[in-house]
Formats: structure tokens, sequence, C-alpha cells
């Protein structure tokens, strides 16, 4: 596959293998384990595993490879290791370069789980430093000379802070440190983190890779070498590797992947700007009323498929939630169907109240993540939801 194919082509075609059928179709390999024509050849395959040889699905699978290469080829790394989930994902990236006495610099913006993980990294005596990610200046002072990580959502879950890959990585590698971002709310349609400087870029593809809410998974994209010789064998022994089947989704999502995500935005942009005219106060990183809209749109060209409100209250949060006929209260995000969730009452809950107003979550912030309906009927059961 070229690497000179636009995007869309590569989420079509890259990483395929065909069996000696040669089936159109990617192949679902549903199997753990792989047969040895003999001892000496089992023996050979445990002491160095090729490209296209496989010993048993937790180290690597046919079909879970497949979406490795067209990940690795989408984000433009040069390889990919697919997780059970976007937090195996995060996880195994983070935990697999530290030792204790590393420091780790992280945004505080982050989804519950992401902060959940950092306070792991500390337990086990990794210094973990979180500061206001928008902030360069913060940064700037919190990356010293050794620094092993730093970490930040690209766009925050769930107020949709935009950071700045470019002027966070400069400082990052001035110091040393690999720069790991996690990229959900971005997408790989909208992302060139990689080019941006970025290290690692790993994704939760439960969101819109797979694109219907069906199946966990996760990925950790960037160089063979943290790929293979870092992240690999942490998840490998630990048990983080995708099931065939889930990457098998996330294969069928990633054809629709563009198509899919720029539409949502397309339909996010409409009623952030509808609601925006209303009165509503929407946050939204393609109104350029936002704090960060310059950096969006030089960093991912568009607003994005998520939308925050913030409302008065709880009280004005959840009555809004409790109106709507068409959008779903739930907790994923990038689902073909919209969502809304209450952050400050389920997904970031565990938080105590000055971190999660640290993180710009109030009593009365709703998160929408935008689906593929009709942006007029969503409009419409917004409106009247927020009578
Ligand atoms: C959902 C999400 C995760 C975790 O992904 P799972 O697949 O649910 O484990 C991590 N980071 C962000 C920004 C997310 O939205």
């Amino acid at each position: 596959m070229s690497d000179s194919q636009h995007p869309r082509t590569r989420a079509v075609h890259a990483g395929i293998r065909r069996s000696q059928y040669g089936e159109m179709a990617e192949a679902l390999f549903l199997t753990q384990g792989f047969a040895y024509d003999s001892a000496e050849q089992a023996e050979a395959r445990f002491q160095k595993i090729g490209p296209d040889e496989f010993i048993y699905a937790r180290y690597g699978n046919p079909t879970s490879r497949m979406f490795e290469d067209r990940m690795a080829s989408l984000e433009g790394t040069e390889d990919a290791f697919a997780t059970a989930s976007g937090m195996a994902a995060v996880n195994g990236a983070l935990m697999a370069m530290v030792k204790p006495g590393d420091r780790v610099v992280a945004a505080r913006q982050l989804f519950g789980s992401c902060l959940y993980v950092l306070d792991i990294l500390a337990r086990f005596g990794v210094e973990v430093v979180l500061l206001d990610g928008t902030n360069l200046a913060a940064w700037r002072e919190a990356v010293t000379p050794g620094t092993k990580a730093v970490f930040f959502e690209s766009v925050s879950n769930p107020v949709l802070e935009v950071m700045d890959i470019a002027g966070i990585s400069e400082i990052a590698h001035a110091a040393g440190a690999l720069v790991v971002v996690d990229n959900v709310f971005t997408t790989p349609v909208f992302s060139r983190a990689v080019e941006q400087g970025a290290d690692v870029v790993v994704y939760s593809t439960t969101k819109h890779i797979d694109g219907g809410g069906r199946a966990l998974g996760g990925v950790i994209c960037g160089t063979r070498h943290f790929v293979r010789e870092v992240a690999e064998p942490y998840l490998k022994h630990t048990g983080g590797a995708i099931s065939p089947f889930n990457a098998w989704i996330m294969l069928n999502g990633l054809t629709t992947l563009d198509l899919r995500v720029r539409a949502m935005a397309d339909s996010a942009a409409q009623i952030a700007q509808a609601l925006d005219g209303a009165g509503v106060r929407v946050i939204y990183p393609g109104l350029p009323a936002h704090p960060q809209h310059e950096l969006a749109m030089r960093q991912m060209g568009s607003g994005g498929t998520m939308i925050a409100l913030q409302l008065a209250s709880k009280q004005a949060a959840f009555d809004c939630m409790n109106r709507l006929r068409l959008i779903s209260i739930s907790n994923n995000l990038g689902d073909a169907k919209t969502i809304v969730t209450h952050p400050a009452t389920t997904t970031h809950q565990r938080l105590s109240p000055e971190t999660r107003a640290q993180a710009g979550i109030t009593d009365g912030t709703l998160r929408l993540s935008i689906g593929l309906e009709h942006p007029a009927d969503l409009l419409a059961d917004l409106m009247q939801s927020l009578g």
C-alpha cells in the first residue's frame, strides 16, 4: 500500500492480507493458536516471530495485524499494536515505558480513567505532574530535563479544550521526553498528530473507529521500536491484546470512517452554531469564540464531532436530558447514534469536585456526541429539550 495514497483510500485497503482463497473481505481469523509443521518450526517461531508468523493471539493474530497495519498507515507511524480497549492502550503505552523515579507530565484535563492510570503510575513511584494542558508556559516549567513522557488528550474529554501538539512536543523533545497523545476526539480523520510532533498516538477504537458502539478496542501507534520493543512486550505478557473479532469489527469500521466522521463534524458545526445563535452556552472548537479556535483549525481543520453545553445547573442539565426523544442518554461517543452524557454524575463522577472544576466540568455540563442522523432532526430535539 502506497503512502502517497489518500487516507480515505488507505482506510479501505491498507494492511490487507489475503489467504490462499483470495477472499475480498478481510478474513476473520478467529483462532488463538497456530499449528506448526514440525517441532523445529515451533522452536524457530518462538525464537523470532516474522511479520507473517504468529504463535498465539495474545502476541498477534492475522486479523488483528491487518487492523494494526491499517492504523499505522493512517497515522503515518511505522507500526501499531491493537489492544483490548482504549484504556489498555493508554495504560500499555505509559506503563510499558516507565520505572520508579521517572517523571511524567500530563494535562489535568483528562478522561477519568486516564487520570486513574496516572494514579497507578504514582503508586509505583513515578513522579506524576498535572498541569493545565492549554498553558504552554506551564509545560515549559514542568517538563524538566530527563522527563520520561508527556501525556495529554489532543482535545479534552468532555469540555473540548484543544492542546497544542506542536508546541508541547517542542518543549517535550527539548527535555528528551516522549510525547504520548490520546487522540480519540480528533479521530484519525482530522489527525496529523505525528506530523505535528507526537511520538505515540493512542486511540480508543471503541469510539469513532468502530462507529456503531459495538466492540471495545484500542491501538497504540508509534515507531517500530516503541511498538514492538517497548509496548508489545508489556502488553503481550499482561494480556492487553485485542480480540480478533473486535479487530475485524474495527477494520470494517475504518472503511467508512472518513465519510462518517466528516458528516458528523458537519452536523456538529451546524448544531453548535444554531444553539449558540439561540443563546445556549456552547463549547465547540469550530466556533470562533472558542478559546483555541485557531489552534483547532490549524491542528485538525475541523471543530470535530463533539459539543459541550454549559447549562445553569444539574437540574437544568437533567431536565434537558430527560426531555430528549431522539438523542440517547448514554456514555459512549463516536457512535452513529447521537448521545448525551452528564459527565459530573457519570464518566467523571469519581473525581473530586475540585478536580472536576479544574477540568472545566460543572454540574450543568452536558457532552454531546453527534451521530449520523439528519442535523435538523437533532437540532429540533435539542431545541425542544432546552425548552
Ligand atoms: C473512551 C475514552 C478512552 C477509553 O477507551 P475505552 O475503549 O473505553 O477503554 C480513553 N480516552 C478517551 C479520550 C476516551 O474518550
